[in-house]
């Protein structure tokens, strides 16, 4: 076993060797521009991004023609929202999306706020989970987007995504779906999940950076968007620019393994995280799952450490890749806002981990996380004195800390 153990799998996956391999060529001996219609290096490099754009459309049940290349799920989700906006925008003004959304699409949904959008945050329950009715109940005859992602990027609840198409195609309402952390995980079929719009990026399976797609529905109904990019006229008007021609080639290529292994893939995932889980909660007491317990994608594991503070356990296991629950956003250190809108506390929130399990992790690897995850656990609990307190039998909620 090598270290360091990445198992950080949501951040950012390694890219596969076999994707890495069809790339080469088109860095080296394919170097054309795939718009150069004159010319051999022009027409290979058109092909392989033909071939790329099948793959995708494949892997979620679409015709090639609907996918328009972008530069990663950041700018998919800003094109989705900002172009429908923009585009129907004599149709009406109101969006509905929710509180755990990316920030991608929160960012998004807040600019269009300062532009005279009306934007409806609906929230989740416990579990981290989406009412459809309460989407239902949203829907005005001024909305014309509702935007819900697939799978969760910190606790990887899966949406009910079909519930939610089923209400967006009786109300007549185009629906978006952020299916970043999805794709390659969990099926994804837009015909029977209704969805209009639907971002994705490469190198969240086992693809390079910097390659997204955006999925846009040609027929029943016809979506159209306002571009953000303007020049060339690429991806049929919808976003110009050169195509990035090895990073679509694997973006294909990581989309058709993933198809190949994803059944086999999950259940071996599940396996290591019910392996990662019960390893460390069998061994530690007051450790809380975040989200909910099985509708959630095999690779993702979310835990709340009590009276730990998951920074401090992460400098403590410096050779694991881990995520805590607490963004650095500017000098404040801030709990993350999907397990706020759980209703988790600021303390748990704080003190929570976030365990991405990949195709790369092994079960050797399983095993000494859950080793040394005890031990620093163990470690920074003996040196806290609210878990003194507690062991000695006193209940925290009922002390009055005095002021100095
Ligand atoms: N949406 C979700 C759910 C994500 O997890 C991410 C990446 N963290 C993005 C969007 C943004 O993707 P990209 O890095 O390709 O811009």
């Amino acid at each position: 076993m090598n270290l360091p153990i990445y198992m950080d799998n949501h951040s950012t996956t390694q890219v596969d060797p076999r994707v890495v391999e069809e790339m080469i060529p088109y860095f080296t001996a394919h170097f054309g521009n795939a718009a150069s219609r004159n010319h051999s290096f022009g027409w290979d490099a058109d092909k392989a991004v033909e071939v790329g754009r099948e793959r995708l459309a494949k892997i979620i049940h679409a015709d090639p023609k609907e996918i328009i290349f972008t530069s990663g799920a950041t700018e998919s989700n800003n094109l989705a929202l900002k172009g429908v906006v923009e585009m129907y925008a004599e149709k009406g003004n109101h969006i509905i999306t929710q509180v755990t959304e990316h920030r991608s699409v929160l960012d998004t949904s807040k600019r269009l706020e300062k532009s005279g959008i009306n934007v409806t945050y609906l929230p989740v329950d416990r579990d981290g989970l989406v009412d459809p009715e309460d989407v239902r109940d949203a829907i005005t005859d001024r909305t014309v987007l509702i935007s819900v992602m697939l799978v969760n990027n910190e606790i990887g609840v899966i949406q009910p995504v079909e519930e939610i198409g089923k209400i967006a195609k009786e109300k007549g309402v185009l629906f978006h779906c952020d299916a970043t952390q999805g794709i390659g995980k969990v099926k994804v079929d837009v015909q029977s999940m209704g969805i209009d719009l639907l971002s994705f990026t490469a190198h969240k399976l086992y693809g390079p950076k910097g390659t997204g797609a955006l999925y846009v529905r040609r027929k029943s109904p016809r979506v159209r968007l306002a571009p953000m990019m303007d020049g060339g006229g690429h991806e049929r008007g919808m976003r110009s620019g050169t195509l990035n021609v090895p990073g679509i080639v694997g973006f294909g290529k990581a989309c058709e393994i993933a198809m190949e292994v994803m059944e086999e893939e999950s259940a071996r995932l599940l396996y290591l995280r019910e392996r990662l889980r019960k390893g460390m909660m069998d061994s530690l007491e007051s450790v809380y799952l975040n989200g909910h317990p099985t509708r959630r994608m095999p690779g993702n594991l979310n835990l709340s450490f009590a009276y730990v503070e998951g920074e401090s356990m992460l400098m403590g296991l410096k050779e694991i890749a881990l995520s805590s629950g607490s963004a650095c956003t500017s000098a404040t250190l801030e709990p993350s806002y999907v397990l706020q809108a759980l209703g988790i506390s600021g303390e748990l929130a704080h003190s929570s981990v976030r365990f991405g399990l990949g195709r790369f992790n092994t079960e050797e690897e399983v095993d000494y996380v859950i080793g040394r995850v005890i031990e620093t656990v163990n470690r920074l609990r003996e040196m806290s004195p609210l878990y003194e307190m507690v062991k000695e039998g006193i209940n925290l909620k009922d002390v009055t800390w005095g002021k100095h």
